[in-house]
């Protein structure tokens, strides 16, 4: 049972103007746990803001010179698809934070939720696709630093190829990068992870989940992790403004409990991470969100 939740105000306050990321289901996904007697407030940690010391374990320090003192080129604005304020880039960083936070509570009671993260898409030297710093990285390499992990397991279940953590673990060997996306969509270029499975426009449960099935234990067995950080994206949901697989939440609930059960089983520590969703009705993408949390706190 897990009754720690990584939550910060900050998630939800940040002000992105008229943007089809629903910052908003984060203040939402809180009121529902609660409202749903699945936590209460004091269950909820504030996480505190990434270290810069941190954040270079994964980004250049120019980028994060960049991100400090407003100097991002248009180019650069336009790639990571988010207006730039001081305001933006410390949600982030505070974000960044509740990931290694997440992992650091996953380590000592066996799961980590983070209501938030999941910012695949964030390169060393550059952000894209509404993602400014690696979370999943950082949290990575700063509990590799720390001695509480060696190897490492990124299931990234979001609509979305998991580009930048791909590209950001590509040479190591202690960190295996698995994403099940859209072949057909954002990230135009993907660079190679471990496993990559990416599948055609329309596909529905049977095909996810026959995948996930079949390749979930053999990755868990090859890579022997001390952690696991999944990606609970609910962007492969069939009425996704994104997406273009055809899943339902009860796929999506089977997805969940697919890798929740094999980390209760085995005894890996795992952290669940909430990712993109942008279903047309906002509520559906918190409930998404919400029967992920459920199930974790559940099991
Ligand atoms: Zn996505």
């Amino acid at each position: 049972m897990c009754r720690k939740l990584v939550y910060s105000d900050k998630y939800h306050r940040v002000d992105i103007g008229q943007h089809v990321f629903p910052v908003l289901k984060y203040r939402l996904i809180h009121e529902q746990l609660i409202a749903r007697g699945l936590a209460a407030e004091g269950d909820f940690v504030e996480p505190t803001p990434a270290s810069d010391e941190d954040i270079l374990l994964v980004h250049t320090p120019d980028y994060v010179k960049k991100l400090r003192d407003g100097t991002l080129s248009q180019p650069e604005i336009s790639a990571m698809e988010l207006p730039y304020s001081s305001e933006l880039v410390d949600t982030f960083r505070t974000c960044a934070g509740g990931t290694t936070l997440s992992g650091e509570i996953a380590l000592a009671e066996g799961t980590g939720i983070h209501i938030g993260g999941g910012f695949h898409h964030a390169f060393p030297d550059h952000g894209e696709g509404f993602c400014v710093f690696n979370d999943t990285a950082i949290a990575i390499r700063r509990l590799q630093k720390d001695n509480r992990i060696t190897r490492s397991c990124v299931i990234d279940c979001d609509l979305h190829q998991g580009n930048g953590t791909a590209y950001i673990f590509r040479d190591d060997k202690d960190v295996f990068t698995f994403s099940i996306h859209q072949e057909n969509n954002y990230p135009a270029v993907k660079p190679p992870g471990d496993l990559d499975i990416g599948l055609e426009d329309g596909a529905g449960d049977d095909i996810y989940l026959a995948h996930l099935e079949k390749n979930i234990p053999k990755i868990v067995e090859r890579s022997r992790p001390d952690l696991i950080i999944y990606l609970a994206g609910a962007d492969p949901y069939r009425d996704d403004q994104l997406g273009g697989l055809l899943l339902t939440m009860d796929g999506l609930k089977r997805r969940d409990e697919i890798i929740i059960h094999l980390c209760r089983e085995k005894g890996i520590p795992l952290v669940i991470l909430l990712a993109g969703g942008y279903a047309w009705k906002t509520e559906e993408t918190i409930e998404i969100h919400c029967q992920t949390i459920a199930s974790a706190i559940g099991e």
